[in-house]
């Protein structure tokens, strides 16, 4: 054989990296609702925040759409992996839609807790990214005058509570584990009778990616992370590692690598989002084995056992 003039990089693939319970079971609702009740279901938003994934169950019958009053009557529709508000399983309901739930167990558990600390009289502060879906959809479990966003710590410092006794605060599950640290102190700092999770609402995915992008990231000299633009886990991804000093890029898939970054690369990490699947990671390795030459190592930092229940009715099908 002629010896490859391709340049060596060293591969640092991260592990746990891509698909987690919520985004595995999720995906599964949609599948084994086609199954059960022939195409075509509804899924109400992006099942989870990934375009592949989309895309495939679109070709096996799923229809995607927004709102709930696009769906026709006496069809399926499934809620997407991010938590809805309470209005929309009660519209669903009215309608005599057959909806299955997809939200993440983790998310809903958040959802119990609004419902608890409301109900407690306390006020919540909730540490999250305006506009996101799960935000949305945790703001929709309780009276909206009971719940304030913050973002930063300057909304933090902004705050003005009308009873900073009666306060909880709770989190989005996809935050950068650093920031929310910082976040929280800051409410306990300020309002010392503060209740809230033992540690935050970050779910053990989101953290278990983090630690582990930081432990490449550390020896790379660039990180990419595969995931959509509109998954906040996979954005998280990227600034823990360029935080780290270490060049980082988002990518959806293989094609939209720019070579020119690989410039001057001896090493490079890889990860993925919660809701990219694996096949991307592979299609990311073959695309650049056509370039490089890989030395492929993978780099664990923890292990993950999580399985989540499928709803009852469909775990049979
Ligand atoms: Fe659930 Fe966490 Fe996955 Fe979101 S990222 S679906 S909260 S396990």
């Amino acid at each position: 054989h002629p010896k490859s003039n391709k340049p060596r990089i060293s591969l640092l693939v991260a592990a746990p990296r891509g698909f987690c319970a919520g985004v595995d079971r999720a995906i599964k609702i949609v599948e084994l609702a086609i199954e059960k009740y022939g195409a075509p279901v509804y899924v109400r938003h992006e099942i989870v925040h990934n375009r592949y994934v989309v895309d495939e169950l679109k070709t096996l019958g799923a229809i995607f759409v927004e709102e709930l009053d696009e769906v026709p009557d006496g069809v399926p529709v499934v809620f997407s992996a991010h938590g809805v508000p309470k209005a929309v399983p009660h519209k669903a309901a009215e309608r005599g839609l057959n909806y299955l739930d997809a939200t993440c167990p983790l998310v809903s558990k958040v959802h119990r807790q609004a419902e608890r600390q409301v109900e407690a009289g306390r006020h919540i502060i909730f540490v999250g990214h305006a506009g996101h879906p799960e935000v949305i959809g945790t703001f929709g479990q309780v009276d909206e005058s009971m719940i304030t966003l913050v973002e930063t710590l300057e909304d933090v410092a902004a705050l003005k509570p009308i009873d900073a006794d009666k306060l909880s605060f709770l989190t989005q599950t996809t935050l950068s584990v650093d920031d929310t640290h910082a976040i929280v102190a800051a409410l306990q700092e300020r309002f010392p009778s503060i209740v809230g999770p033992k540690g935050e609402d970050i779910c053990y995915a989101t953290s278990n990616r983090q630690d582990a992008v930081k432990q490449i990231a550390a020896s790379s000299d660039l990180v990419l992370v595969i995931g959509a633009p509109n998954s906040s886990n996979s954005l998280r991804l990227v600034e823990v590692a360029q935080r780290l000093g270490t060049d980082a890029y988002l990518i959806q898939r293989a094609d939209e690598i720019d070579l020119e970054w690989m410039k001057g690369v001896g090493t490079l990490g890889l990860t993925a989002g919660a809701s990219a699947p694996e096949i991307l990671v592979r299609e990311v390795v073959s695309y650049l084995e056509q370039y490089f030459v890989i030395d492929e190592q993978k780099i664990r930092t923890t292990e993950e056992h999580m399985v989540f229940k499928l709803p009852r009715g469909l775990e049979a099908a």
